[in-house]
This record gives C-alpha cells, structure tokens and sequence, in this order.
C-alpha cells in the first residue's frame, strides 16, 4: 500500500478479529479511517481464498449514493495494481437496465451498493440472475450501521440479506455511532448471534474529537440567516491564503470577499430548507461577499449531487449548502467549519455532521444556530453524553460580540432586500420549504413541548418573518400532506381545494 505507512487506531484494533474470521460491530470516531478498517481485512481474504468457479467475494451497503462512490473509489485506488474489479450499484443513474446489464454479465470481486438498487435488483425480472451473483459471498459489510439499521432502509436492507446465500459469511459492521439498541438489533443480521464489539472509543469519553472546538448561537428563527452569514465571512477571515497572511484583509459585507482557504459545511433540517437558503444567498448582493456556493441534497438530480460533491472535494474554498445526505461517511478535505442550521434530527446526527471536519487528524470547528425553542436539544441526555459545546460568544461585551453584531445586522439588511425578490419570483421555494417546516418540526414537536396547533402558529410565522411570505393567507398546502403530518382539523392552515394528485416519493426515500 502505497499512502499509509502505518494503521490508524481503529484499523489496528480491527486487523486480528477481523482476520481471523470474527464477525466484528466496530464503534469509532468520525474520519478515523474506518473505510479502511473493512475494506483492508476483505480483500485480504478474498485474495487469500478466492471464489470458485465464480461469484462475488465482498458485498459493502451504504445509506447514500456518494458514501458507496467513494468506497469504491478508496477500493480503487488502496491497491492500484492489483485487478480488483469493482462495481457501485446504485440509484439515480441515467439507464438502470443498461446497470443492470452490466452488473450481470460481468464477474465482481467488491460490490458496493446502496439497499434501495440492490433490492430493486433482487426483486426484478432477473431477480434469480442478480441474488445468484453472491455466490460464495464471504464478506458482508454494513458502513453506517447505524443508519442503515435505524428502520428508514428495514424493507430493502431485510429484502436483500435475506436473499444472500445461506453459506456462512463474515459480518463486519462499523459506524461513529452505535446506540445499546443498534447492538441488539444488528444481532438479528448476524443469524441472531452474538458478534465481537470492538470500540475504540474510552469509557466514559465524549463521542467528538477533542480538537474540534465546538460552540452554539442561541438566536430566533429570523437571524438565522444573516447570522449564517457574518459566520460564513468571519471563516473567511480567519483562514486567507498563505500569502495574505500578512496584510489583514480589509472587507466588509457586499465586497468582494479575500482569497480564503474557508471550506464550510453548513447543513440545514430538510432538503427544501437547503434550496430556500441557496435562493437566498445566491443573490447577487450577497454571494459576491462569499467563496463560491454550492448545494446538495435529494432534491436535485443526482447528476447534480455528483457534480457538486466532487467541486466542493476539489475546492481550496467553497460553501457547501446541505441536507442530511451529506451527513455520513463523505470525506471531503479541508473543511474549517461545519455551521448546523436548526436542530439536527437526533445527537448521533450532530456527530456525524459535525464529522465531516477534523478529519484524520486535521483540526476544525463546529457551531450551531439555533432558536431559543430549539434549546433543550443540547441539554437531552443523548447529547450531554456525547458532547460539550459552549456558547460562541463567551462575553456579549468583547470585541468578538460587537464584531459579530454588526456583521450579522449587515447582512440582515441585504437579505431583507433579496427576500422580496424572492417571494415575487420564487413563491414555490417559500411555500415548499413551509410545509417541510412543519414535517420535520412536527418530529421534534415533543421535545419542543409544542401542540400541533402551536407547530402552526410558529410555521405561520416562520414563512413571514423568516422567508418572507407577504400573503394574508399561509402558503398553501395539499390535504394529503395534512392528512400525512396528522395535522388534520388544526386551525390556522391554508389547505389546497380542491386535492390535487401528489406523485408519490420514491421508495426508501426519506428525502433528506
Ligand atoms: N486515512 C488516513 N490513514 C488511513 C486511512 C485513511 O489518513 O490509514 C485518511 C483517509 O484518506 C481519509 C480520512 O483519513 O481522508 C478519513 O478516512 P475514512 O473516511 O475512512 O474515515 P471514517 O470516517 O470512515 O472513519
Ligand atoms: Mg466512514
């Protein structure tokens, strides 16, 4: 192996059991290089004892389309000289049957796949053609356990291990987060056995890496964003180009930023969340201050959601609006600064996003937004066991806080401007991104202590206030949707006559 020299602290704790056949349940922290830890021992094995006459050798599921990308990839490349042949099988391509083709006829020693195509492939017209290509299977592995076992992937993860073959295989299961829960439930993917958890995490540590310095802005919904902002360009600041390091860049708002190393995350609740804020900031007054934008998230083709994880990999610079699909196991370089929007959907998400920085050994910072009813998500318990976060401005009197301040009054000024042309132009983006509002805050709505008629109320006056809604009338909202969330009968909705037909999410798409 040509880039490492040495095994990282989970790949030496993994190497033996998982060498000498063990079935392994792996807990170790983000960008630990745990990729590594699985692929390593499975190919050893396949190339020790390979599959005769033919059949595939190792298959690796992943919950999301760009983590299973790049494990092929780091296949690909950990050992450049060898024939390994590798296939990804996913969803979202242009031609499935031309895929499906090509998966059939060829011969694979890794398949890296996604649950939702492999299952597609396991209960097609070739059905018998495709589970038969596992033939001889002898490494399963599970990356993401966690959230491949979490319930959302249940029907295609059950659908696919149960038509793999019945001979004995390796099982080896690894995330950053593993819940007592999620061991009970991977034994049931394990012939109800038990298998060897292997954690190197030490007791009673925190679940986040000790260098990455981690604060919270308490502030309501509608500073979110041009608080956003002031942070995005205060990153900027603070990580110029070797070369200007001299000279202290002199900017405000509005001008051209300075040449910045600034690589920020920023993940927001919901995929619609995300294409409101790019509406936002891609506005002329405010992008210009900023290194380039870019999005992703399942609402965007997936060619799009390719195109833009390799730009951001490859950017010095860049800000990389997110839903949750790019939560997970995606290693980009670099990145200074993941800001999370809102409350994310349970404490082992936080991790996970705060994972994408600090990543093998690199520093970074986390910080997250939220409102004051958002509070009690970092007092749960689930967050006090896995993390501390301070608050961002220690002293509302330092220089730091005045700085901030009038950064975040700036900006509020320009996306004031750039709402009206918003909701003129853009009245979808408002109103889709209110009903996702109100699907992913009725999820938290018992840890907000809010009653549906309240979850209203404060949607009401998030598209006001927030996105700048300015009908009397709340954006509209189709009685199926109302009968989904189990709002129905609650005051203060503008429900759609008459019902217009929705197209139906696509299976397993829980549209993050
Ligand atoms: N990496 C490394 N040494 C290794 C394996 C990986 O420095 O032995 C790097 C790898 O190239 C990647 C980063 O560490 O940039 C994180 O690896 P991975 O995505 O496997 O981490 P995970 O989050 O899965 O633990
Ligand atoms: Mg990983």
């Amino acid at each position: 192996m040509k880039r490492f020299r040495f095994l990282t602290e989970v790949q030496a704790a993994t190497i033996e059991p998982a060498l000498s056949g063990k079935d392994i349940l792996v807990q170790a922290k983000t960008g630990t290089g745990k990729t590594i830890g699985f692929l390593l021992p499975a190919i050893e094995k396949a190339l020790r004892s390979p599959v005769r006459p033919k059949g595939t050798p190792i298959l690796v599921l992943s919950p999301t389309r760009e983590l299973a990308q790049q494990i092929s990839t780091e296949a690909q490349t950990l050992l450049p000289q060898s024939d390994l042949r590798i296939i990804t099988v996913t969803g979202g391509t242009r031609n499935p049957s031309t895929d499906l083709q090509k998966f059939l006829e060829r011969d694979h020693d890794i398949v890296v796949a996604t649950p939702g195509r492999l299952h597609d492939y396991f209960t097609g017209p070739r059905k018998t053609e495709a589970y038969e290509k596992f033939h001889g299977l002898q490494t399963l592995v599970l990356d993401e356990v966690d959230r491949l076992l979490d319930g959302g992937f249940a029907r295609e993860l059950d659908g696919v291990i149960s038509m793999l073959p019945k001979t004995k295989r390796q099982n080896l299961f690894f995330s950053a987060t593993i819940s007592n829960n999620i061991k009970q439930v991977a034994k049931k993917y394990n012939d109800g056995s038990e298998y060897t958890f292997i954690s190197t995490l030490k007791e009673d540590e925190m679940n986040v890496h000790q260098h990455v310095h981690q604060s919270y802005i308490i502030t309501p919904f509608e500073k979110h964003i041009p608080t956003l902002l002031a942070l995005l360009h205060l990153d900027s600041i603070k990580h110029p180009l070797p070369h200007v390091t001299t000279s202290t860049p002199s900017l405000s708002p509005g001008t051209t930023g300075p040449e910045t190393l600034s690589k920020v995350m920023v993940f927001f609740p919901t995929a619609r969340h995300v294409s409101f804020a790019m509406e936002v900031l891609s506005s002329e007054s405010i992008k210009k201050s900023l290194p380039p934008l870019l999005e992703i998230h399942s609402r965007k083709s997936q060619s799009a959601r390719t195109k833009a994880a390799g730009a951001f990999k490859n950017a010095k610079s860049a800000i990389l609006l997110s839903s949750d699909v790019a939560a997970r196991g995606i290693d980009f370089p670099g990145v200074t600064l993941v800001i999370q929007v809102g409350i994310p959907s349970s404490a082992e998400q936080y991790v996970h996003r705060l994972g994408r920085t600090a990543r093998a050994g690199a520093k970074g910072q986390g910080i997250i937004i939220l409102d004051p009813q958002e509070q009690p998500f970092y007092t749960t318990r689930e967050m006090q066991k896995t993390t501390t976060i301070s608050p961002y401005i220690s002293s509302p009197s330092s220089h730091e806080a005045k700085e901030l301040e009038t950064y975040i009054q700036t900006y509020a000024q320009h996306v004031q401007n750039t709402l009206e042309t918003v909701s003129a132009n853009n009245p979808t983006v408002i109103g889709s991104a209110y009903v996702s509002f109100l699907g992913y805050y009725k999820g938290q709505a018992r840890m907000m202590k809010w009653s549906s008629e309240r979850l209203v109320e404060e949607a009401n006056r998030y598209a006001k206030q927030v996105m700048g809604w300015t009908d009397a009338l709340p954006p509209a909202i189709s009685p199926k949707a109302v009968g989904m969330m189990g709002l129905k009968g609650v005051r203060g909705l503008n429900i759609m006559k008459p019902p217009r037909p929705e197209r139906e999410q696509s299976r397993g798409d829980r549209r993050q």
